[in-house]
């Protein structure tokens, strides 16, 4: 490959990898999406990754593969998993970091409705939170129609 070639070799975003590799369940990808939360814990970028998940409607699914890997690493088959394909032992700190890691990718779908002015303020839940231009998840009540951005659960 020569030089100018390599500048315009297209970089996918962490984020869109990360993503790329949660929408799946094969193992290799399980085992890649923690090798990614280990490698750049503090380099995901939330609110794109947000805005990615949220405008292409994978908020459930997304959220349910988080779930389910973090029950992997809690329950010790992320470790055995991992060893068969990198050779190496998780840490007990390296599954505490990906879990971590994993917790800050859950996309809230608790709001709080309406907004503290009201009496009849109250919690509920959504599948498909929606993202405005700044960035702040927001949902409709179903009960109400009222638009809501405080979440339920603080990110
Ligand atoms: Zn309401």
């Amino acid at each position: 490959m020569k030089p100018e070639e390599l500048e315009q070799a297209p970089v996918i975003p962490l984020e869109d990898l990360l993503i790329l590799k949660l929408m799946t369940l094969r193992e290799l990808d399980t085992i890649d999406t923690i090798a990614l939360l280990l490698e750049n814990p503090e380099q995901i970028n939330i609110a794109s990754y947000r805005r990615k998940v949220v405008t292409a409607d994978l908020t459930q699914h997304i959220n349910a593969r988080i779930e389910a890997i973090a029950q992997l690493l809690k329950s010790g088959q992320a470790s055995e998993v991992w060893k068969r394909y990198m050779g190496t032992d998780l840490s007990s700190r390296e599954i505490g970091t990906a879990l971590t890691a994993l917790k800050k990718l859950v996309i809230p779908t608790e709001f709080i409705c309406p907004t503290s002015n009201s009496p009849q303020k109250h919690v509920f839940k959504t599948d498909a939170p929606r993202i405005d231009n700044l960035g702040n998840l927001y949902a409709f009540c179903p009960i109400h129609t009222y638009t809501c951005y405080e979440l339920a659960v603080p990110s």
